[in-house]
């Protein structure tokens, strides 16, 4: 007999989300039948693994941040059109994290919406990208400008696609995990001290661990507050100067989120008694998995995308500031103190 493989749980107040802890991708078929299907994935993921796509209705986008927009969108509607997708039509997107939103995005808006699923295949979609129901495209410059609030029927991780992700992906995805240990996990913290992204890379069962563990902890802070008033905003540490650096210079999104977490430290220091040999702790930390820890950027350039970004309040701007190591909170800081540090980093 079939071992029935059941999944855990995460509940949120509009939808259930069935996740499937380290099995075997073929088990989407025993959920959905075939015929249904249709599976989102970009090229370099449909190029390393065309098996697992073998038999099942594909659409293939571009890969990487730039193509997350309206024109891939529509390319996929037209393509759901052709291929005659009606609302019993499953999505499965399958990818990172630009695959996922979009075709969650996608599924979403389809026929006013069509029941879709993720298999995260990079650390960063894994640990945050896929949880938490966000689904959207960006607008030039603007991340995620357009988008909804739609929860996956589930989500199943099948870490052997891990085997063909490149070094640089891996780097990308522990910055939110280093992010996830400052903001809520001390013990997390030290258990990454111990390890390295090579340890990670030769061992299944720590991978295995690390994901479940980023998975919860997300998953309690967006169940905490899904309307975004207040815990999940502590998931932007790092991120209000990170995303302006990664808006001005090349940067990856978990290298620019690096620098704008050590800014941040520094910002935690000078208004909320945040210790200096802590800020020391997570650049060593950020340092042992190549993330950078400093970046000479255009500061005028990226200020202005600073402003214009945050929703400010009167001449003051909301930060999240680290207590310790593990525990962060929202302040208020005047847009001249901000400034004042920002242009000392
Ligand atoms: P994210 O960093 O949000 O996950 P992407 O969806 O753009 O963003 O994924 C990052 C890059 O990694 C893309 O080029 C994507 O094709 C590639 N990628 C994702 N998963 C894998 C994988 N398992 N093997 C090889 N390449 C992958
Ligand atoms: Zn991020």
């Amino acid at each position: 007999m079939i071992k029935k493989i059941l999944p855990q749980q995460y509940k949120f107040s509009e939808k259930k989300v069935d996740v499937f802890f380290d099995v075997d991708f073929s088990l989407i078929e025993t959920k959905v039948s075939k015929e249904k299907l249709i599976f989102i994935t970009d090229e370099n993921i449909y190029a390393l693994h065309k098996e697992k796509f073998s038999g099942i209705k594909t659409i293939v986008i571009k890969p990487g941040e730039k193509f997350k927009n309206q024109q891939t969108v529509n390319s996929i509607i037209d393509q759901l059109i052709n291929l005659h997708a009606d609302r019993q039509t499953f999505i499965v997107g399958i990818g990172g994290g630009v695959v996922t939103d979009i075709a969650g995005f996608a599924a979403s808006i389809y026929m006013r919406g069509i029941k879709f699923a993720f298999v995260p295949t990079s650390i960063l979609a894994m640990v945050d990208a896929c949880i938490g129901g966000k689904n959207g495209i960006d607008v030039g410059v603007y991340k995620n400008l357009v988008g909804v609030i739609n929860h996956p029927e589930f989500l199943l991780y099948d870490y052997t696609f891990l085997e063909t992700l490149p070094d640089d992906e891996w780097i990308n995805g522990f910055a939110e995990i280093i992010k996830h240990a400052c903001i809520k996990d001390k013990e997390m913290f030290h258990f990454l001290e111990q390890h390295s992204i090579m340890k990670f890379q030769s061992s299944l069962k720590d991978i295995a661990t690390i994901v479940k563990r980023n998975v919860d902890i997300k998953y309690n802070v967006v169940l905490n507050d899904e309307q975004e008033t207040g815990e999940r905003k502590l998931l932007n540490f790092g991120h209000t100067i990170g995303h302006a650096i990664e808006n001005t210079s090349k940067l990856s999104h978990g290298k620019a989120i690096s620098i704008g977490m050590i800014a941040a430290c520094h910002i935690s220091e000078a208004i909320n008694n945040f210790h200096k040999a802590e800020t020391k702790k997570i650049s060593d930390l950020l340092t042992k998995y190549e993330l950078p820890v400093s970046f000479s950027f255009d500061k005028q350039k990226t200020w202005e995308i600073l402003l214009h970004d945050k929703k400010k309040s009167g001449d003051n701007i909301n930060f999240i500031v680290l207590d310790k190591i593990g525990s962060a909170s929202v302040k208020p800081i005047s847009l001249h103190q901000l400034h004042k540090i920002f242009n000392s980093i």
